[in-house]
């Protein structure tokens, strides 16, 4: 079968030939409807080096897959071939405590994983070919009538990341409040739909490009800015002066956390989504008052089945832009070009072929 593969760091993702994976007791095959190009692979490509994450390449991209089970390994119940799914990104070990409680993003056991922090697409093969091995029948949820697995990939970590860290600010993001977003790409266009749909704040959002900006518009957002050194002012403007009560930075490089630091209220909330590198000094002085900074990481199975839930109602949805496999690595070029508004979806098949 076909698979993009990471052969080395710092080196762009190929296009191979690989052997179509066999489900082992308690596995699942996953024939591949939809994998997003998520912008951490370019980091993959472009920015890590040996030793700096829990794995190493070779290994299959994509870690935002949909699509239909196809094989069942021994003791799976509960899947029926052609069923379609979403593909739970984050693989823990299921045994730990923090595991045991649903929080596979903070397995505590990364040695009993199939891999130490990450999985398909992330350490493991991913969904960037025809077929993913899924190692546990928990890593999937079956999709809501309504949705199909190209519109489901990105909604797995292009919604599911931004659901979680909006989630963690709910209670601060009351009505009367506003929420600042930055970067309006893959997560930022579903991060502005996730606030639209689940709190009553009022969304301001920041993008460098003017057609990410008319993205952040039709997905909601009431104000969109570009950034620059009016900009603090711009949201001190459109907030009474006070500033925004939760400000989601989904670019991460040093200038946009100065930015989210000038621009967040005392009280709020500043929430690091993005890995561009940057720092931001924390002091007492530093910020706003008992304002919290905070990272957050992907999300979590019962998180994913809440975002399916919104999508299939129509509260959230992805603007897709499909890609064949053999297409893969142009998407990709398009995303580090800027040119993607919205998620590139690689597309192995567009429907379920026994
Ligand atoms: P993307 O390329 O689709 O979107 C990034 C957006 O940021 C683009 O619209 C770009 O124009 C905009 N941008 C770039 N520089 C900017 C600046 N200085 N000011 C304002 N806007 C700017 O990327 P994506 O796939 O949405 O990923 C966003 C980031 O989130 C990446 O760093 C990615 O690695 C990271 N990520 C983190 C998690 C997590 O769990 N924390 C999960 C997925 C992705
Ligand atoms: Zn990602
Ligand atoms: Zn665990």
């Amino acid at each position: 079968m076909r698979a993009l593969r990471l052969m080395a760091w710092q080196s762009p993702a190929v296009l191979t030939d690989v052997d179509v994976p066999t489900p082992g007791p308690g596995e699942v095959v996953v024939q591949v409807g939809g994998a997003g190009a998520c912008h951490s692979d370019l980091h993959l490509m472009h920015d890590f080096g040996p030793g700096q994450l829990p794995w190493e390449p070779p290994f299959t991209l994509g870690h935002e897959n949909a699509g239909w089970v196809h094989r069942v390994g021994a003791h799976v119940s509960g899947l029926e071939p052609g069923q379609p799914v979403a593909v739970v990104g984050a693989w823990g070990c299921g045994r730990c405590a923090r595991c045991r409680a649903g929080l596979e993003t903070a397995c505590e056991r990364p040695d009993l994983a199939p891999v130490a922090g990450g999985g398909g697409g992330l350490g493991l093969d991913g969904g960037m070919a025809d077929y993913l091995l899924v190692p546990a029948a928990r890593y999937l949820v079956p999709l809501p009538e309504g949705l199909d697995p190209l519109h489901a990939a990105p909604l797995t970590d292009a919604a599911l990341t931004p659901y979680h860290a909006v989630r963690r600010s709910w209670l601060k993001l009351t009505p009367g409040s506003t929420a600042v977003v930055i970067g309006v790409g893959g997560l930022g266009h579903l991060g502005v739909q996730v606030l639209c749909a689940t709190t009553a704040a009022r969304v301001i959002a920041v993008d460098t490009r003017e057609s990410a900006r008319d993205a952040a518009k039709r997905s909601g957002a009431e104000h969109v800015l570009a950034p620059g050194p009016d900009l603090t002012a711009q949201v001190r403007e459109l907030t009474g002066g006070v500033g925004a009560d939760v400000v989601l930075d989904f670019v991460g490089s040093d200038e946009t956390l100065a930015a989210a630091a000038a621009v967040v209220r005392q009280l709020g909330d500043l929430t690091i989504v993005g890995l561009g590198g940057g720092s931001l000094p924390v002091s007492f002085f530093g910020l706003p008052y008992e304002t919290s900074v905070q990272s957050t990481y992907w999300g979590n199975r019962s998180e994913l089945v809440e975002v399916l839930d919104l999508a299939a109602r129509g509260l959230v949805h992805a603007d897709v832009h499909p890609y064949s496999l053999d297409e893969a690595p142009a998407a990709y070029e398009a995303l580090a070009a800027g040119a993607v508004d919205g998620r590139a979806v690689v597309v192995p098949r567009e429907h379920y072929a026994p």
